[in-house]
């Protein structure tokens, strides 16, 4: 095949790419939950850069504020400089984030990714403690470096890898097991001396696996798992990556539990606009980085640190989002429930704004999502088969436009179910 007979993408970016095969068509425009294509067809989006919009596409407050920056030759880039965008965003981080929290963080910026955010989270841990071990949980995701994918369930993935992904363990995740996971066996294993288990550094936890199939755990749950880590003095790390900045409701999805971890992992939807940034937060006496002991490039994305004191300052100045994420979710799952009665194989489960509809056959799943997005609904799969439809629409979105989406899914079921 020519360069001419193909597109650009097929020609000439690599094999990796995911997305575009799943959506093939050319995005152009977007604004709040709506994604345009070049040939002026509008898509819902019920994705939301997999947890990195949840407040809508081209926010326009956020766009004003990051235009008016740029326009005054706001700094861009500054490593880790002290800016006053980044002084503006700690400073709005403490008033409107720890302090009404009672939480005592510091901050590091760890480069852009979630991934980096895992990565210094396990290597602060690991340094802080000088133990090795870590525990992770079944249809964990955590990224895909190198240390981010030792703690990742995902066989493919890890095999990508390349070597040996050592000195984690992982446990089973919550709902995991047919009994209800009581940490019997990881408690068992941590105090018996001769279980063969390394005293871990550290516990790495999401509250709800995302891209695991959105696996909800128990408050109570994680409530035991973090007594648990307290008590034997293992550092508790929440990897809030894709579900902090209120997508299950509260700021931190964590917050429901009534649990304090030691290291935050925070990331895609903190700068609000969808620019790179995000932040590993750390119990103050945490802290024992040496000046320049982790760094990178990109930990000074100042344009991001704009757009991201203006989303606080819009959005989590009272609780109105969270009320409002915790109603729409309500009646998201109160349709989902009565989609899953009218059709056999289907359950469904989530919390806040995200939400999972899981097929007993895992291939409808990819099905429902091919059929949506050819009615105009992004919808993507995730879980251990790909088994489940994950639903992750902007926090933002109108409940008109959460019955059309829901429209199209009931109506891409129907199309799977029953063939027409
Ligand atoms: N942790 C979680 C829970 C995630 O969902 C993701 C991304 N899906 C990551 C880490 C990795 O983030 P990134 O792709 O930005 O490296």
């Amino acid at each position: 095949m020519t360069i001419a007979e193909t597109t650009v993408f097929e020609a000439l970016e690599s094999n990796v790419r995911g997305y575009c095969r799943s959506w093939p068509t050319v995005f152009d425009t977007a604004r709040g939950a709506w994604l345009t294509d070049e040939n002026g067809k509008e898509f819902l989006d019920f994705f939301a850069g997999a947890g990195t919009l949840n407040y809508g596409h081209n926010n326009p407050v956020f766009k004003k504020a990051l235009v008016d920056y740029i326009m005054a030759d706001g700094i861009t880039h500054a490593l880790d400089m002290s800016t006053v965008a980044k002084r503006r965003l700690l400073e709005t981080m403490r008033d409107l984030v720890f302090t009404p929290r009672g939480l005592d963080y510091k901050v590091q910026f760890p480069g852009p990714t979630g991934a980096n955010a895992v990565e210094a989270a396990l290597k602060l841990a690991r340094k802080v403690t000088g133990r090795t071990t870590v525990l992770n949980f079944t249809n964990a995701f955590h990224g895909m470096t190198l240390g981010a994918l030792s703690v990742t369930g995902n066989a493919a993935k890890r095999a990508a890898a390349g070597v040996p992904l050592v000195h984690t363990t992982p446990m089973p995740f919550d709902g995991y097991l047919d009994e209800p996971e009581d940490f019997s066996w990881m408690r068992r294993a941590l105090d018996d001396t001769s279980s063969g288990l390394d005293k871990p550094a550290a516990v790495i936890v999401e509250t709800v696996q995302g891209e695991g199939g959105v696996n909800v755990a128990r408050s109570e749950w994680l409530r035991t798992l973090s007594e648990l880590c307290s008590a034997r003095g293992i550092l508790l790390i929440v990897d809030d990556v894709q579900m902090g900045c209120g997508r299950t409701g509260p700021f931190f999805s964590f917050e429901i539990a009534g649990i304090t971890p030691d290291i935050v992992a925070v990331s895609k939807s903190i700068s609000g606009y969808g620019l790179p940034m995000a932040l590993v937060l750390m119990r103050r006496e945490l802290d024992q980085w040496a000046p320049g002991e982790h760094n990178g490039t990109f930990r000074g994305h100042n344009t991001a640190f704009v757009t991201a004191e203006v989303a606080l300052r819009e959005y989590w100045s009272d609780d109105a989002l969270e009320r409002s994420t915790l109603a729409k979710g309500a009646r998201i799952h109160d349709q989902l429930v009565t989609l899953t009665e009218s059709f056999g194989g289907i359950t469904t489960r989530g919390r806040g704004l995200v939400h999972g509809l899981v097929f007993e056959d895992a291939s409808q799943a990819e099905k429902v999502c091919q059929v949506a997005f050819e009615l105009g609904l992004l919808v993507e799969t995730s879980g251990a088969t790909e088994q489940v439809v994950k639903l992750l629409p902007p926090l933002t979105v109108s409940d008109d436009e959460i019955t059309h989406g829901l429209g199209i899914l009931a109506r891409a079921v129907e199309i799977v179910r029953d063939g027409h």
